[in-house]
Order: C-alpha cells, then structure tokens, then sequence
C-alpha cells in the first residue's frame, strides 16, 4: 500500500509499505481522508511538539475518516462498509486517569500520529473497533476528516462552562478557532470577539457570525491586542478567552484579554517547552487557567453538531490536495499560502 512517510524535518515521500496486520479488537480502514493539523506540522517541520519527539522514519496524520473494510471479530461485523471517524488517541484503559473517565489524560497513551505510532497518511490503517464513530452518509469523507478538530473544540467549550449571555475572545482564528468560535455562538454567548494575524482569517470568522475581529501584526501582537481588547470591552475584559493560536503570545493575549475573576481555556499547542505566562495579570485578576487536552467523550455530539448543521466546515476546509502532494500540503499548511485554513489529504 502507499504510504506517505516523514522521514525527517521537511521531508516526507510515499514508499510502498504492506498492508497492516490486524491485532485482535482491531479493524481495517481504507483511509478516505486526513487533515493537517498544527500539530503536524510542529512534527513536520522540528520533528518535536516540547518534549515529545518523533523519530523517523514515522507516518503523520490523526485527523481521518475512512471505510471500514476488514471486521475478523464479529462484534463489530456491524462497523463493516461503514464511513467512521476514528479517535486517533488510543488509552490503555487501565491507569487511574482511564478508569476515572480522563482518558484524554492516560498515563500510557498511544496516539496515532505521534511518536512511536504511525499514523493515517496511509492506504491503510489497523485501528481498535472501539475508536471507530460511523458518520451518516450525509458527511463527506473530508469533512469527516474534521470530527477531529470539531470534538477539541468541544471540549474547549466544555471546559469553559460557559453560562449564558457571557462575552468572549479566541485568539487564533485557525481552524480549532473557528470552529470554538461558531460552538461559543450556539452556547448562549452574547458577545464574540477574535484575533489573528492574518486578514483572510479575521474576514472568514466575521462571516461565521464573529461579531468584531482584530487583525495584528506578528511582531506587536500583544500591545496591539490588548489596547483593542481595552477599547472594545470598555477596559472590562472578557469573561471568558481561548487561546487557540500555535505561539506562545497567544496565551499572554488571553490572559491579558481576561476580566478579573475570569477564565482562560489554552487550547493552542505553541510547540514549546515553556511559554510565557503574565502571571501579575493572572495573579491580581484571580484567573482560572484551563489547559485543553484534545477530547473526552466528544465524538459523538461533534458528528451530531455537524450532521444537523449547526456548525460550518466548508470555509475552514479550503485545501485539499493528492497523496503525491503530501509535502507541498504540509509547506503549504506552515506557511498559510493561498488563503489556507485547512487542508485535507484525500486517499480516495
Ligand atoms: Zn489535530
Ligand atoms: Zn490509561
């Protein structure tokens, strides 16, 4: 089968591999398609996320939706010829965290995609039944694809507690941005603001119904953001923030954009060890800091949400390219040409 592999910072190639061998519990997925995420492309173009590092050679991709076409248990005969989005994270089931319900969390987790296991860029992938979420037929593959990013953005949501008629800011309109944005608006949120650095994605999020934006400049991000958060909250601040961006000054902005007493979900992956956090602000304002660990349980209410259409994946799902392509994708996802939100690598 072809395989697109990486094979070290800014280099992957398709090299024909062998269909995998199924383990019990699992099942085959002819792999229809896969989405760039940020996160691949810190893997992509450093080889680590922080302290996590991949080795190659290694097979990238966690965002998928596929056909399932080899079923041996017959438990899950009922998954066979199915669409399905697949949760890439598989947990051990057996730590404290798993068994508690924070999955997300386990101590043992191996993610597709990440180090040490390969992921979905591939013909082919041997996945547990149990990560398999069939989609209606009505989604199709690439939007599939993007169950993914939509349950994080749903967690994102979860975690905020957002109660009705609040205010909030997410810094970074990528494509977890976008989509946490258009989840705020169906939670009861009276007023959403956004930043980006990048006008094509401020423009995308005022269309999603984002009521006022803000688009920066790299270097002065920070003193730009929060003289703008100032002037349009009337120095009050939001109740609630989300940093959805892949620097670390997207944190400090969150913070700085928090009303006191307030919360701040941080959602983005900046790639770093360390960020900077403004803990003067943080500590006089009394904020709560809600760090984001992909998803929990959010599969099937991020199918539903967009079964019902209730959320908007055409306009953040603007790339879609061959298998052959896969690095001119992932070039063009790390440096967000041609207007690019997200890209999807389609198999079939
Ligand atoms: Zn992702
Ligand atoms: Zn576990």
């Amino acid at each position: 089968m072809k395989t697109a592999v990486w094979l070290g910072p800014r280099k992957i190639e398709i090299i024909e591999r062998p269909k995998p061998v199924l383990k019990p519990g699992e099942v085959l997925i002819q792999v229809e398609s896969v989405g760039v995420c940020g996160s691949d492309i810190h893997y992509y173009l450093d080889g680590k996320i922080g302290d996590q590092i991949i080795t190659p050679p290694l097979v990238l991709g966690h965002e998928f939706s596929g056909i399932v076409c080899e079923v041996p248990d017959k438990k899950y005969e009922w998954l066979l010829g199915q669409r399905v989005a697949v949760e890439p994270g598989i947990a051990c089931g057996q730590c404290d965290y798993c068994k508690t319900g924070h999955y997300n969390v386990c101590t043992d987790m191996r993610f597709l995609g990440g180090p040490g296991c390969d992921g979905a860029l591939s013909e082919y992938i041997a996945v547990p039944a149990e990560y398999c979420f069939p989609v209606p037929s009505t989604i199709s593959a690439p939007i599939a694809s993007m169950v993914e990013p939509t349950a994080v953005a749903i967690h994102a949501v979860e975690l905020a507690g957002i109660r009705p008629v609040e205010t909030a800011l997410v810094v970074g309109l990528g494509s977890i941005g976008l989509l946490t944005a258009q989840l705020l608006l169906q939670s009861g949120i009276s007023f959403i603001a956004g930043i980006d650095i990048l006008p094509f994605r401020t423009a995308v999020a005022e269309q999603l119904g984002v009521r006022q934006t803000l688009t920066t400049t790299a270097e002065n991000c920070i003193e730009e953001s929060t003289s703008w958060i100032r002037e349009i909250t009337d120095n009050r601040g939001f109740d609630v923030t989300f940093d959805c961006t892949n620097r670390s000054e997207g944190i400090v902005i969150a913070c700085h954009g928090t009303r006191p007493a307030g919360r701040s979900v941080l959602v983005g992956i900046s790639g770093e060890n360390y960020d900077r956090i403004p803990v003067s602000i943080a500590r006089r304002r009394e904020l709560k800091l809600q760090w984001c660990r992909r998803f929990r349980y959010n599969f099937p209410s991020a199918i539903q949400f967009i079964e019902l259409g209730k959320i908007k994946l055409e306009p953040i799902l603007t790339h879609h390219f061959l298998p052959e392509q896969t690095q001119l994708a992932f070039e063009m996802v790390a440096h967000t040409e041609d207007n690019l939100i997200k890209a999807s690598i389609d198999w079939v």
